[in-house]
């Protein structure tokens, strides 16, 4: 990836607030942050030095560059969960609820849980068939369900790997 709006540090496109250096060399809010808390030293001078050509930058928002972060936001994405496209303003809420995005089921986090995933829209109907997160969210342990999904996953007629290695 090579584009104008790409931080020199993380490499990735800001989700937040776009810094410059007086040299117009940019950084992302989340790197100035992280080098802003690495440097909580009185001894050193106020302000990170740009990473790119190292001159010193002022730490508040005079350094912000509005207008790169308004048009970096209303440049269209594309979700790589459903396809659809929008402005990265949206997409950035978008992705992270997309309902064709791939989950894991809430009772498998422990050794023995469930082991279900799939697409976000169908979380809820796993959900509300799920021994295992029924179970987990009643505080109430069911010896017999423990390290077996099997009766979801014939309901799901989804295929578990650790149904039978685990009994
Ligand atoms: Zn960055
Ligand atoms: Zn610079
Ligand atoms: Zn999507
Ligand atoms: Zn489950």
């Amino acid at each position: 990836m090579d584009d104008e709006f790409q931080c020199p540090v993380c490499m990735l496109l800001p989700d937040s607030g776009i810094y410059q250096c007086i040299n117009g060399h940019l950084i992302c809010e989340t790197c100035k942050n992280a080098i802003q808390s690495s440097r909580n030293n009185a001894h050193e001078p106020a302000g990170i030095p740009c990473p790119t050509c190292r001159v010193l930058m002022p730490t508040t928002n005079t350094s912000r560059v509005l207008a790169m972060e308004e048009s970096l936001s209303s440049r269209m994405e594309t979700c790589m969960h459903c396809s659809k496209s929008m402005i990265r303003r949206e997409y950035l809420q978008h992705v992270a609820s997309c309902p064709e995005s791939h989950v894991l089921c809430e009772g498998g986090k422990e050794d023995g849980g469930c082991c279900w995933s799939g697409k976000l829209k169908d979380l809820e109907a796993h959900a509300s068939a799920c021994p295992i997160l029924i179970i987990s969210l009643f505080g109430r342990q069911v010896e017999g369900f423990r390290g077996s999904c099997l009766c979801v996953h014939t309901l799901l007629s989804q295929s578990c790997s650790q149904e039978n290695s685990r009994a």
